[in-house]
């Protein structure tokens, strides 16, 4: 049999129909109603190469030195090469077609799915598995393509590379591929089985018009009914005002916005009836996995659909992850961090994913900690340490490696993105490190003080990015390095997201992160920083300009600004002159020049280095100005570091030169001196739209705590009563004056803090992409306690 379907298969199939062919046919066999599909077989890829007799020279091919990045990267073409190129036996493309068309009808063809499924589960090391591929939106005429293209999946230079390096056959190991079918919603949404904080037996259920997507894009705010399972009955009803929905046009396949009619605008989504329907379906979901579940669902024709089942992970004791750095930046763990696939369509493979990860990082032991230190990106992966101490031995680092290193610097970005995992001896929880680690989505502990000394060149060991540790040998249950896909994999499905008062944003860093930024679902971004942008030029902005001119420059930020403002438009993006310290701007060409200060970070940095020295400024602002006129609206301005009204006048008066009507546009100012919260009438007087609190910087300068000393980084606490204090008064003094309020700091992403901002009244919170989710679950239970106490 080339194909079998779903429901012939369970979850004791892995090796035929791979991980998440398996998991789909369990959620049938749970009695489920999954979106039909076939899986094409594991021994359909083995007969293909062994009968088109392709099996030697591919794995001929792709026996090459590991460590050789040039042979890596030949071996996947010819292996791609040979795969594609090679025709399927006629047999095998008639039963694939069929089976398609069976989806389908004559003049209706059928949208799929086509997604690689990994056999790793029979090997000693599931990191010997295929990429997963997902090709969405597929019909007839590429279906053919796309599997072939998840075959070839199985020979990326990273699965190449981690089995040369093992040295395991690349014989052994086989790959399936799923084809499913795709819901055209009609109503979707997501439901949780229990409440997602306090694990209440209480379902959440949050539904729109059309596909899940519009509500993703930020575009449309769900309706949300909450169910009392005790009770048995539906306990509230917020209905949404839907002005837009999102459909997919039925003759591209792409998804585009209409107008919602206006009866349909402020109907209810969801009936009493098809509300019991769902929460029974949860209810079936939670029982057989044994856990509460967040589920993915979407009705058509009256039919409801179960598109992802993933235990909820957000109810957990924040207080203990929050020992392990002091820092809460681990409450989101793994809440929405493997499960490869897409907003709207079924993969059902997380949910068993999820729960073996959990329970890992509940108890992930294995081998002697060799170094301790922050757990600044959340996860567990093994692999080979690579100590990197200059620039030029960063092609060192292969995929799947852990670097270590003193600091991490802008240009080990394409390493970070390599590396499976990322060790630092110094920084804290707002260092370089830990921000792009996080952005990434590579597991990270900082500021261990000696790992560069103490690891060994070479030596496999375990990370956790939660608890700080690094542990000798490879820990089995560590999470494959190879599976790691920092955009794909790591990016977050939360096709709806609860209704709050309080806007959610995120904070990027680096333009690669935008999509999964944007997948989050966020209200916009509350803090773009360009520092990476122009670090990672190599030049000083001053040598760059003087080397290739202004406008090249200029075109630079545009280019890494408009990858963020395209995939939010029109949600707002809050783009942040530069503030680099002058340690950083000296590593560049050009940076001999730069001051050496004794503490940089208090420094020549933020708006006082760019109002000394405006050329480079200048051009930052003319950048913005230009995207402003290429139509996007959505770009604010925001300056770093102000201190007082003189600041502000400042930087006013460069936006005027640019161009940029401070009248008219948005822009605003970061809180993050203590000087900027006193002063904030002054500041507000000056004619800023908002105040945005940097808490990394507002922390270290009340409490005189340095936020890079990894010595310190015990006393480094946004929750200081100094700080809140400052805060709080700061977003009062706003409230009365009209102006805007946000967090763009780390500690946005901490319960607390939302907590503690959301009843202050701030206006927005920006947090971390891993953290959005929670934050965002965590901002409607405030607001809805805080409901219900002014009417109790
Ligand atoms: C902050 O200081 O909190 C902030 C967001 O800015 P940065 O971390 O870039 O200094
Ligand atoms: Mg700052």
């Amino acid at each position: 049999m080339g194909v079998l379907w779903l429901e012939e298969v369970d979850a004791g199939d892995v090796g035929i129909v791979g991980g998440k062919g398996a998991s789909l046919g369990e959620l049938i066999g749970a009695g489920l109603p999954v979106p039909p599909g076939f899986v094409v077989t594991a021994e359909t890829y083995r007969s293909f190469i062994e009968e088109a007799e392709i099996d030697e020279a591919l794995f001929g091919a792709v026996d090459v030195d590991p460590e050789d990045s040039g042979a890596l990267r030949e071996a996947e073409a010819t292996a791609h090469e040979l795969i594609i190129e090679t025709p399927f036996p006629e047999s095998v493309r008639e039963e694939i077609l069929t089976s398609y068309r069976s989806m389908g009808t004559e003049d209706d063809e059928a949208f799929v799915a086509v997604r690689s499924s990994a056999t790793a589960e029979d090997l000693p090391d599931s990191s010997f598995a295929g990429q997963q591929e997902t090709f969405l939106n597929v019909r007839e005429a590429d279906l053919l393509r796309r599997v072939k293209e998840c075959w070839a999946s199985l020979f990326t230079q990273r699965a190449i590379y981690y089995r040369q390096q093992r040295g395991f056959p690349h014989e052994e190991v086989d790959i399936a591929v799923v084809v499913q079918r795709m819901v055209d919603a009609e109503k979707s949404g997501v439901l949780f089985t229990s409440h997602p904080s306090t694990g209440d037996p209480q379902v959440t259920v949050e539904a729109a018009w059309g596909l899940g997507e519009a509500v993703v894009s930020g575009t449309v705010s769900p309706d949300n009914y909450v169910y009392d399972r005790e009770s048995r009955s539906v306990e509230s009803v917020t209905v949404a005002e839907k002005k837009v929905e999102m459909v997919k046009d039925p003759d591209t396949g792409e998804t585009v916005q209409l107008d919602v009619e206006d009866d349909r605008r402020s109907a209810r989504v969801l009936s009493d009836a098809e509300i019991e329907e769902l929460v029974s379906l949860g209810e079936t979901v939670e029982s057989h996995y044994g856990t509460p579940q967040d589920v993915e669902w979407a009705i058509f024709e009256e039919e409801i659909y179960m598109l992802q089942s993933r235990p909820i992970t957000t109810i957990r004791e924040d207080a203990d992850a929050a020992a392990t750095g002091g820092n809460g930046g681990p409450v989101a763990v793994d809440a929405d961090t493997d499960t490869p696939g897409n907003g709207d369509q079924a993969t059902g493979d997380g949910g068993e994913t999820d729960t073996e990860r959990t329970n890992r990082t509940g108890d992930a032991d294995g081998g002697d900690v060799l170094v301790d230190g922050l757990g600044a990106s959340p996860g567990i992966v093994s692999g080979a340490v690579r100590i990197v101490d200059k620039l030029d031995h960063l092609d060192q680092v292969g995929e799947g490696d852990v670097l270590v290193t003193e600091m991490t610097m802008p240009d080990m970005v394409p390493a970070m993105k390599r590396a499976a995992g990322i060790v630092t001896d110094e920084g804290g929880m707002t260092s370089h490190a830990a921000i792009i680690s996080r952005e990434l989505g590579v597991p990270a502990v900082v500021g261990t003080g000696n790992g560069t000394r103490v690891l060994r060149d070479g030596g496999r060991v375990t990370i956790d990015g939660d608890k700080g540790t690094v542990r000798a040998g490879a820990d089995e249950e560590a999470e494959p390095a190879e599976e790691f896909e920092p955009v794909e994999a790591a990016r977050p499905e939360t096709p709806v997201k609860p209704m709050t008062a309080t806007e959610v944003k995120v904070n990027v860093s680096i333009p690669e992160a935008a999509e999964r930024a944007a997948a989050t679902g966020a209200d916009g971004v509350g803090l773009l920083r360009i520092e990476h942008m122009v670090l990672s030029l190599g030049k000083t902005p001053e040598r760059y300009i003087a080397d290739h001119g202004a406008r090249a420059y200029q075109d630079e930020l545009i280019d890494g600004i408009r990858a963020v403002a395209d995939e939010f438009y029109p949600r707002p993006v809050r783009v942040r002159t530069i503030d680099a310290p002058t340690d950083e701007f000296r590593e560049l060409e050009g940076g001999e020049g730069e001051p050496v200060e004794p503490n940089p970070m208090l420094g020549w940095r933020g708006v006082r280095r760019s109002l000394d020295k405006p050329e480079p400024f200048k051009q930052e602002l003319a950048a913005f100005g230009r995207l402003i006129e290429m139509g996007y609206d959505n770009v604010e301005v925001m300056f770093p570091l102000v201190n007082d009204a003189a600041d502000v006048e400042g930087v006013k008066r460069h936006l005027r030169e640019a161009g940029i009507d401070p009248e008219k546009h948005t822009w605003g100012v970061m809180v993050e001196t203590p000087a900027s919260a006193l002063l904030i009438d002054d500041l507000a007087d000056a004619g800023i739209d908002f105040a945005s609190f940097g808490t990394n910087d507002l922390t270290q300068y009340t409490l005189a705590v340095d936020r890079n000393n990894g010595h310190v980084a015990d006393r480094f606490d946004e929750l200081h009563p100094a700080v809140l204090q400052l805060i709080g008064d700061t977003v009062e003094r706003c409230r009365e004056r009209g102006v805007d309020t946000s967090i763009c700091g780390q500690a946005g992403s901490k319960p607390e803090m939302v907590e503690f901002l959301v009843e202050e009244g701030v206006s927005s919170i920006s947090a971390n992409i891993d953290a959005v989710r929670d934050v965002q679950h965590e901002v409607k239970r405030v607001e809805q306690r805080l409901l219900l106490d002014s009417v109790r």
